[in-house]
């Protein structure tokens, strides 16, 4: 039981684990390189409460998050190391990004006069990272001309650091790398004359986690890094190039309650369980509400009890669900139930749950919510 949320329902989480996927995946990384930890939507559910303070000892050289407020999470826990908002910023929040130290991306030229206006002359220069659209469409400038003219005005805006350039591989996790590939071709051109221009800012970045192991040549100066650090594969099909990683996580819950049920009987909203068979129906205090998705229910999802495959039944409800017991005769009230993560010999992992929702193992991790206490073992 947490003694902050009077709970036993909760995520564990490995340090070890943490620690062991660092230094892997740092082995992996030319001297030059460092590593951007990923941390953002609560370091991918995970907690960055947990693990931000862990991740800056074992030397991350940075952290990203999506908006300032992840950023400035990160500043009260006490951790000084740089990070980046990879998001936008509303203007009038710059002078909050000057006062901790948080640097910010530039993807739109017309960010460029609002930083002329917003910023505080009282108070330290701003980071920039400047976002260049290389095929993804999403954030970025993608005319080669205007992010040579957004670097050279950016050098005589008052208060402001360029301090990195970077951007985002759109397909790295698919089969064909061929479009990746040529991300990175459009990204090394323009750096090349911007080399030429004495305008290339120090910090180049462009590989997340499935980038890195196919391209670790261009990792350039770092390599941003989330679920891989979280000991999770990018992709299933990338499973095996990540083998070497420990997964973080564990959701667990306890059985709170076991019923007899007669067949016939049904159980749940909706009478959604029914019993075919003398059946022991477990009832665990973990629901929606904490991310554990509806559509698991009805024997599309399953737990581990006593180390064995047990099927979550009945439908899924706000902040209780039914696991069917009946093949695990010894399991009782208290014992542990897996949902993500190992128990004994089996392991049930996100990309197994995501793909029995038609989902990415990052949605299954990210909305997993903030009524599970999050404890670092
Ligand atoms: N870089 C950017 C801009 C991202 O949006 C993300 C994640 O969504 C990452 C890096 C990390 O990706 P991954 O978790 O696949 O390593």
């Amino acid at each position: 039981m947490d003694p902050r949320t009077c709970r036993a329902s909760r995520i564990e989480l490995d340090a070890d684990a943490l620690r062991h996927n660092v230094l892997a995946l740092t082995g992996l990384l030319p001297r030059s390189s460092g590593i951007m930890a990923v941390v953002k939507a609560n370091a991918y559910g995970h907690g960055v409460r947990q693990l931000v303070p862990l991740l800056a000892e074992l030397g991350v050289s940075y952290f990203a998050v999506a908006t300032l407020s992840e950023a400035l999470e990160i500043r009260t826990l006490g951790v000084d190391t740089p990070v980046l908002v990879l998001g936008p910023v509303d203007a009038e929040c710059l002078p909050d990004a000057q006062a901790q130290g948080i640097a910010v991306t530039v993807f739109d030229p017309a960010f460029v006069s609002r930083l002329r206006t917003s910023l505080k002359s009282s108070l330290p220069r701003l980071k920039v990272h400047v976002k260049v659209d290389t095929g993804m469409h999403r954030w970025g400038i993608g005319r080669e001309e205007e992010v040579v003219d957004v670097l050279r005005i950016l050098r005589e805006v008052p208060k402001v650091e360029v301090e990195g350039i970077y951007t985002h591989l759109a397909r790295a996790d698919e089969p064909d790398v061929d479009d990746a590939e040529r991300q990175h071709e459009r990204f090394a051109r323009l750096l090349a004359r911007l080399d030429a221009e004495g305008l290339t800012p120090p910090l180049r970045h462009v590989n997340n986690s499935a980038g890195f192991v196919r391209f670790p040549e261009r990792s350039y100066d770092l390599v941003r890094l989330g679920i891989s650090l979280y000991g999770i594969p990018p992709s299933p099909r990338l499973a095996s190039s990540f083998a070497f990683l420990r997964p973080v996580m564990r959701l667990t819950a306890p059985i709170a309650q076991l019923h007899l049920i007669a067949p016939g009987e049904t159980a749940g909203y909706g009478g959604g369980f029914v019993a075919r068979r003398p059946t022991r129906l477990a009832v665990v205090p973990l629901g929606y509400g904490d991310g554990i998705f509806r559509a698991l229910g009805d024997g599309r999802g399953e737990a581990l009890v006593r180390g064995r495959r047990v099927p979550i039944v009945g439908r899924v409800s706000m902040d209780a669900l039914f696991v069917d017991v009946t093949d695990v005769p010894e399991a009782s009230v208290g014992d542990s139930v897996v949902f993500l993560g190992t128990q004994g010999t089996e392991f049930l992992s996100p990309w197994e749950v995501a793909d029995r929702l038609g989902t990415i193992a990052y949605e299954v991790l990210t909305q997993l919510g903030p009524r599970l206490a999050r404890v670092l073992r």
